[in-house]
C-alpha cells in the first residue's frame, strides 16, 4: 500500500485479503476526508470482489460523506473513493439480501460518531450472519466500549434476519463528540452474570432448548440464566452466551446451520467462551479487530486481549495508512497480548471541503 498525492492507494489483497479492508478504508476515509483506491477487492474470499453486503456499504459510506465512487458495482474488484463532507442525518438502509447489515454499520459508524450532530439509522438486512457480529454483540460488547470513548449510541433490534431470507431490522440513535477519548481496557474483573439466548426464526423451540441443555451441562449455567426466544420469520437459528464482567460485557456465538446438530452448534460457542474465560483477558478474540478502528481515532488507549487474529493485523496496517498511529502488540505471554495505540505527531483528523 501506498499514499499517492491525493489518493490513497489500498491493496485489497493485503494479508488476510477480505472485505474488512474495504471497510475500514471507507470508514477512515470519511473521518479523514481522504480520497483512496482499492485494488483487489477481497481477492482471498472464494467470491471476490463486491457482494451485496459490500456494495450497500460502499453506497451507504457514499450518501453519508457526500462522496464521488467509481467502481460501486456487483463483483468490482476496484473502487475510487472521493468523500466530500460528512452529513449527520437521518439514514435508512437495506442490504436488499442477508447480507450482513452490522457490517454495513461498522462501515459508516465510525464517520457519524465523529459528526457535527446526532444521526439516526435503520438498517434493514441480516441481523445475526455467521462470519459477522451479531446484533447483541453489537448492542452489549462493542458499543458499550465505544460509548466509553464519549458518544452516546443506542441501538433497538425491531426483528431478527437471518441467512439466507434475511428481513432483519434494527436502528441506531447516536449522539456524537468531536473527537473520541482514550480508554484502557485492561482488566475484566469479577464476573457479574452469565446469560445464553437461543433464538429460534421459523424452526422448532426444540433446537433452542437442546442448545441450552449442552450449555447447562458444560458450562454449569444455572436455568434463570438460560433462554429461548422464538420469532416467526427465518429459518434461523442462533445461540449466543454472553458474559458480563465488572469492566466490560463478552458475546459468543454459535449459528444453526443445516445437517448441523444443534450440540455442535453449543459446543462451538461453549468453546469459545471457555477459551475467553481461561485466557483472563477482557478483550476476545473478535471483538479485538473490531476495537482497532475507534481506538486509532481516539489516537490512544490500550486493551488486554488474546493473540490477534490475522484479520485483526491486517486491520491495523489498514488504519495506519489513513492515520499517523502507532499500533504497539506487546505478549504478555502465549495466551495474552497488550494493543497500545499512540499518536504520531504532525497527523490531524479533518473535515470539511470537497477536493473534487
Ligand atoms: P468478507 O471478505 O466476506 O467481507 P471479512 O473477511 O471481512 O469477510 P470476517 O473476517 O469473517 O469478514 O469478519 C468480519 C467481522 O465480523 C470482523 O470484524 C469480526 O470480528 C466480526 N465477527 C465475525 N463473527 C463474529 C461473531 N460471532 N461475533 C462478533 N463479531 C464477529
Amino acid at each position: 500500500m501506498r499514499r499517492g498525492e491525493n489518493l490513497i492507494e489500498i491493496d485489497g489483497s493485503f494479508g488476510e485479503g477480505g472485505g474488512q479492508i474495504l471497510r475500514t478504508s471507507l470508514a477512515l476515509s470519511l473521518v479523514t476526508d481522504q480520497a483512496f483506491r482499492i485494488r483487489n477487492i477481497r481477492a482471498a474470499r472464494k467470491k471476490p470482489g463486491l457482494l451485496r453486503q459490500h456494495l450497500t456499504a460502499v453506497n451507504a459510506a457514499a450518501e453519508i460523506g457526500q462522496a464521488k465512487v467509481e467502481g460501486a458495482s456487483l463483483a468490482s474488484c476496484e473502487l475510487t473513493f472521493r468523500p466530500c463532507s460528512v452529513a449527520a442525518s437521518s439514514y435508512h438502509f437495506a442490504v436488499g439480501s442477508a447480507g450482513s447489515a452490522t457490517l454495513v454499520l461498522q462501515t459508516i459508524l465510525p464517520a457519524l460518531i465523529v459528526a457535527s450532530g446526532p444521526s439516526t439509522v435503520v438498517l434493514e438486512g441480516g441481523t445475526h450472519n455467521p462470519h459477522a457480529p451479531p446484533f447483541d454483540f453489537l448492542q452489549k460488547a462493542f458499543l458499550p466500549e465505544l460509548n466509553q470513548m464519549g458518544p452516546m449510541i443506542a441501538a433497538t433490534l425491531e426483528r431478527p434476519g437471518f441467512y439466507p431470507a434475511g428481513g432483519g431490522k434494527f436502528t441506531l440513535t447516536i449522539k456524537p463528540v468531536p473527537q473520541l477519548s482514550p480508554i484502557q481496557v485492561l482488566e475484566r474483573g469479577e464476573i457479574q452474570c452469565c446469560r445464553a439466548t437461543a433464538i429460534v426464526a421459523g424452526l422448532p423451540r426444540q433446537i433452542a432448548e437442546r442448545e441450552l441443555k449442552v450449555v447447562r451441562e458444560k458450562l454449569a449455567w444455572s436455568d434463570d440464566a438460560l433462554h429461548v426466544e422464538v420469532f416467526p420469520n427465518g429459518p434461523g437459528n442462533v445461540l449466543m452466551l454472553e458474559i458480563q464482567s465488572e469492566h466490560i460485557t463478552e458475546i459468543f456465538t454459535g449459528f444453526g446451520e443445516l445437517g448441523v446438530r444443534a450440540e455442535t452448534v453449543a459446543q462451538g460457542a461453549i468453546a469459545a467462551a471457555q477459551a475467553y474465560l481461561e485466557a483472563g483477558v477482557p478483550v476476545g478474540n473478535l471483538l479485538a479487530d473490531q476495537l482497532i478502528l475507534p481506538f486509532a481515532l481516539a489516537g490512544g488507549g490500550s486493551f488486554k486481549t488474546v493473540p490477534l487474529s490475522w484479520h485483526a493485523q491486517t486491520n491495523i496496517e489498514v488504519v495506519k495508512e489513513f492515520l499517523d498511529i502507532d499500533v504497539h502488540v506487546a505478549s504478555e505471554n502465549e495466551r495474552v497480548c497488550i494493543v497500545e495505540v499512540s499518536q504520531r505527531a504532525g497527523k490531524h483528523l479533518s473535515s470539511g471541503t470537497c477536493r473534487w
